[in-house]
């Protein structure tokens, strides 16, 4: 498994009993963004609600490019799913014995399952890496994977990691290898995501021949805290769902004017009404008043409320400044219902996988959902083929230029990798055009041409980002219309000639998948 959140450690979970198993993860093991999920995690669950219910939200937030039989998947196994965490020692929010359900935008019924009230990541990814602890598992921390090693023949045979502690490069051969590594929010300039996001996955699948799907699908936060000097932390859904209203500096709400359901319209219509506010009124924030809720916002919120006060906010008393961040990535890794790849042996799930549920913008608190689900399935699959096919041989790894290990120049590292992240937000952010695009797409290359004199990791690390930034701007050149959460601000509308999805790899470089939505592949 690569990846220790949520969607690696279920996959080692769900595989520990039946196999030996070893996760890797470059940092510490609650790193990454599960962590920090706050909503929860959406499952048809009560007793007014259903999974045809969950479906047909779900597709309906997708804009036409859900990928049905994975939506179908996802709401039918989902319950069950979290039924898993329960076992696994998760323990969600309840009243009287009964499961405590919120409700987000465009969620028709109640929900959304969360624990220690906006603390459910945190729950979660403790629970599991407690139990995992307990399976005999092999955890291995601070290890980068720099490579997915494959055969002649483009069979995945395990991964190249790089021991933070040592420097030192060495290979792992595996019968299945599971990718869990989750998203890019780093590659913009502001992001709700950890420093671990950073996109690494897609770009080691496609170098190992594998498809990447719908790069283009970036989901922007709408409301993201908005100071000068601090992270831009997270203000949940949750807080709009529970009565929160979005005002401009002169407390006037302008939700309403971009769409009926105002404060619990779909995030791309939210981000994008706050980004043409900011644009009219030339102001770096709007604000969320959250007055409405003002009794119950600390003990329903405990996180945000503390975080703001930390700033010297009182959210229950003053305006909390607000504007969108780079959150979600939608693309990735193209799967299948068994979060298989196009590369025999790779399987992957969470964030960094494409499996088509999402389409062109993410149902809030479905994506908890979507790394449960398909990393039980992707697990399985890992284990049929584990079961089939010969063990790997070292011997039949392709070799690839060496790495050198020495530190390279940071110095000019950082510089380079400053000027992507800053391109990606001007270029390839919340509203897009060719130009903008062209521009972002440039810098990527310049900063990978920058990375050949440079041999060491950090330099393949950041090359790594680069060639992921590199896939979400040509696909969204690509994607001519405005959808979901692909906004083009030269071509506004959208037609059905678009209903199709862009796939690109290593070989075959981009194409449109027109049947990409009903026959899977
Ligand atoms: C602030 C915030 C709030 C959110 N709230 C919600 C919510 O309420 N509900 C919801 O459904 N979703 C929410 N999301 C989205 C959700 O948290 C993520 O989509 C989900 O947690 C992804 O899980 P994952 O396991 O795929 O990735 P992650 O949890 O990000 O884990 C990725 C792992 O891969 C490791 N890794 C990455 N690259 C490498 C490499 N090269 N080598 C080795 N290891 C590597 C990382 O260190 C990390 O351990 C939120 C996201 C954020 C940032």
């Amino acid at each position: 498994m690569i990846g220790s959140g949520i969607a690696g450690l279920v996959a080692a979970l769900a595989a520990s009993t039946r196999a030996r198993v070893t996760v890797v993860t470059k940092g510490a093991l609650d790193d990454g963004c599960s962590r920090w999920a706050q909503g929860g995690i959406a499952a048809a669950v009560a007793s007014d609600d259903a999974p045809d219910l969950h479906y047909a939200d779900t597709i309906a937030a997708g804009r036409g490019l859900c990928d049905e039989a994975a939506v179908r998947v996802l709401v039918e196994e989902g319950p069950r799913r979290v039924r898993d965490l329960v076992d696994w020692g998760v323990t969600f929010d309840t009243q009287d014995g009964d499961l405590l359900l919120g409700r987000e935008a465009a969620h028709t019924r109640s929900r959304i399952l969360h624990a220690r009230g906006d603390a459910t990541g945190l729950e979660i990814e403790s629970s599991l890496i407690a139990r995992l602890r307990t399976t005999g598992a092999r955890l291995l921390e601070r290890h980068l994977v720099t490579r997915l090693l494959t055969d002649g023949a483009g069979r995945c045979l395990g991964v190249e990691v790089c021991d933070g502690d040592t420097g030192a490069l060495r290979r792992l051969l595996a019968g299945g290898v599971v990718l869990a590594s989750g998203g890019a929010g780093r590659l913009w300039r502001h992001t709700t995501n950890p420093p671990p996001a950073t996109g690494d996955g897609v770009a080691l699948a496609h170098d190992a021949g594998a498809e990447c799907a719908s790069m283009e699908f970036v989901q922007f936060h709408p409301t993201a805290l908005a100071l000068d000097g601090a992270p831009r932390f997270l203000i949940s859904e949750a807080v709009r769902g529970e009565g929160a209203r979005v005002v401009n500096a002169r407390g006037e709400r302008f939700l309403l004017d971009a769409d009926p359901r105002g404060e619990l319209a779909p995030r791309d219509t939210v981000s994008q009404a706050i980004w043409h506010e900011l644009q009219r009124s030339g102001e770096t924030c709007v604000y969320l008043d959250c007055s409405p809720l003002a009794d119950r916002a600390a003990v329903r919120f405990p996180t945000i409320h503390r975080t703001c006060m930390g700033f010297g906010i009182d959210m229950s008393r003053d305006l909390v400044p607000i504007a969108p961040a780079a959150h979600y990535l939608i693309g990735g890794v193209r799967t299948d219902l068994d979060g298989a790849t196009s590369v025999e042996g790779l399987y992957a799930c969470g964030e960094v996988a494409s499996s088509g549920v999402h389409g062109a913008n993410r149902l809030a608190s479905n994506s908890l959902l979507e790394s449960v689900v398909f990393a039980r399935r992707a697990a399985d699959a890992a284990l049929r083929l584990r079961a089939e096919a010969p063990p790997p041989r070292a011997s039949s790894v392709v070799e690839a230029p060496a790495v050198a290990s020495g530190p390279g120049d940071g110095r000019e590292r950082a510089r380079l990798d400053e000027r992507l992240r800053d391109a990606m937000w001007d270029g390839a952010g919340l509203v897009r055009d060719a130009a903008s695009l062209r521009a972002a797409r440039a810098v990527a290359d310049d900063v990978r041409a920058g990375c050949e004199t440079d041999g060491s990791v950090g330099a393949a690390g950041l090359r790594t980002r680069a060639l992921t930034a590199t896939l979400i701007c040509d696909s969204a050149l690509a994607r001519e219309e405005s959808r979901g959460c692909h906004l083009r601000d030269d071509f506004p509308d959208s037609g059905d000639e678009w209903l199709g999805i862009w796939v690109t790899d290593r070989n075959r470089g981009l194409r449109f998948d027109r049947n990409a939505r009903t026959h899977h592949h």
